[in-house]
């Protein structure tokens, strides 16, 4: 007899890691549901607004949290070994120049997963902390003239590294594509509810409708903007992100390096610099991209607080298409050229930095994903907020996103990534934003 239950069906708002993976990962365990990713930009774009979308990001295990550290290394053994992503993946380690302690807290955290070949008196061979004299001469010397103002170790992780960003979210979206995913490039404007209240769809800017059982709001950044337009709409304020979720910044940039100091720097690692807080939590180097090119990321994180027509003031990227996210004022430009002084001191004073970015991200107080029910609408979900360091989780994140539909994910986890939740704090992070950005013009 046939069923008389409907088909599962999804439409994910958002192609960045979050939505791409969930995609992937719903497209494999239930081939028979319909499933529609929408994104205002095209997969193929030349360049996105997505925060995933990037020239490449960080993928390391080393956290002090040990339930992240124990995901992180579950998808890179991924990244590492499936053929879908294992090409872009690069393992070239990392070196972190810390004043917080992270090595003896990730060292932990390795050790109780039992990971990491240790030598005969039981020390972690590629996984240690390494006096600044002695870290100093690593790597060809390349950081011997950073800023170890404070720092007694450096924590080198030879299993770190890094991804091709942009090659990976395309790959991702093509293999989703291939199980059945239809992709869909519109700006989703309002959600739609059915007369009991429940979410059962997505209207574009174009007025095209698209219907489903289930709405997955995978938006990063838009994510405040989108949900006060609904909260609008339907006079209920039980959708607002409230003080869960800020839209935050951060800067980025690159340098073309000429064959000869591309030679020099070619075995390079990831270079992960902490600053003094009131600059923000952290500047990095990435090592060089195929075309050698060296990327950074500032230390200066922002807000961008506008009124919304709701008037209500929320922080929300840019209003035009691009986010504006490559008009860099010029303070940023001026943080980009602190963190290649803080890494690489005088070697790197001749490189011309351009191609500047401002990238936003959907940041929690905690720093904790939200990969949850929305309380205010049956059939309405969140599955994003990746504060700074979701991007590694590319591979496997879609599968717990699954888990939270199917009502299967880990209770612990259901907790820490609940829209309802104990929020700490956010003063205490120094990945919550305090500076503005019209105040960096
Ligand atoms: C500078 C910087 C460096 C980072 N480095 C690292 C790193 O090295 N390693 C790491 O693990 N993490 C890193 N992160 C964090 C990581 O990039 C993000 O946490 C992650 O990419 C967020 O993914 P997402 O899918 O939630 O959002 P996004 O990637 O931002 O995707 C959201 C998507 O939603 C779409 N969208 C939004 N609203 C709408 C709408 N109304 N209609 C249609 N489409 C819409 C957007 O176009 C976008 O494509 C970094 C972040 C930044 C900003």
């Amino acid at each position: 007899m046939a069923s008389s239950q409907p088909p599962l069906s999804y439409i994910i708002v958002g192609a960045g890691v979050f939505g791409t993976s969930t995609a992937l990962h719903l497209a494999t365990k239930y081939p028979a549901s319909s499933v529609t990713l929408v994104d205002r930009d095209a997969h193929t774009a030349e360049r996105r607004v997505a925060a995933s979308w990037d020239w490449n990001k960080v993928v390391r295990a080393d956290y002090r949290d040990p339930v992240y550290c124990g995901l992180a290394v579950e998808a890179q053994d991924v990244w590492r070994q499936d053929p879908l992503w294992q090409p872009y993946y690069r393992e070239t380690g990392i070196y972190w120049i810390s004043r917080t302690g992270i090595a003896q807290r990730a060292l932990e955290n390795f050790a109780r997963l039992g990971r990491g070949a240790k030598d005969g008196e039981g020390r972690m061979m590629k996984i240690r902390a390494v006096p600044v004299d002695e870290a100093k001469r690593l790597y060809g010397g390349v950081f011997d003239q950073a800023d170890y103002t404070g720092v007694e170790n450096v924590l080198v992780n030879e299993t770190s590294g890094w991804a091709d960003a942009k090659g990976a979210l395309r790959a991702a979206t093509e293999k989703a594509v291939e199980k059945g995913v239809k992709v869909v490039k519109a700006e989703v404007r309002e959600l739609v509810f059915g007369e009991d209240g429940a979410c059962v769809g997505v209207v574009t800017e174009e007025g095209e409708r698209y219907t489903a059982t289930h709405v997955i709001l995978s938006t990063g950044a838009f994510t405040p903007k989108l949900l006060d337009r609904v909260a609008e709409k339907t006079g209920r304020d039980e959708f607002l992100v409230g003080d869960r979720i800020i839209a935050a910044g951060v800067t980025t940039g690159l340098a073309q390096l000429d064959d000869r100091t591309a030679e020099e720097f070619s075995g390079m690692p990831v270079a992960i610099q902490e600053n003094d807080p009131e600059r923000g939590a952290s500047n990095g180097g990435l090592p060089l991209t195929a075309d050698k090119r060296l990327k950074w990321w500032g230390q200066c994180i922002f807000k961008n607080t506008q009124t919304m027509p709701s008037g209500r003031q929320i922080s929300a990227p840019p209003a035009s298409v691009d986010y504006a996210q490559w008009s860099v004022p010029e303070t940023l430009v001026e943080d980009i050229k602190f963190a290649n002084t803080a890494i690489f001191g005088k070697r790197g004073e001749t490189w011309k930095i351009t191609d500047h970015r401002i990238c936003w991200d959907a940041v929690t107080p905690s720093e904790d994903f939200i990969i949850s029910p929305h309380p205010a609408s049956k059939g309405l979900y969140i599955a994003t907020c990746g504060s700074f360091h979701g991007w590694k989780f590319f591979p496997i994140i879609g599968e717990y996103v699954v888990k939270m539909l199917d009502g299967s994910l880990d209770p612990e986890l259901q907790k820490r990534w609940a829209w309802d939740r104990e929020r700490p704090d956010p003063l205490g992070n120094k990945v919550w934003p305090v500076k503005e950005l019209k105040d960096l013009q």
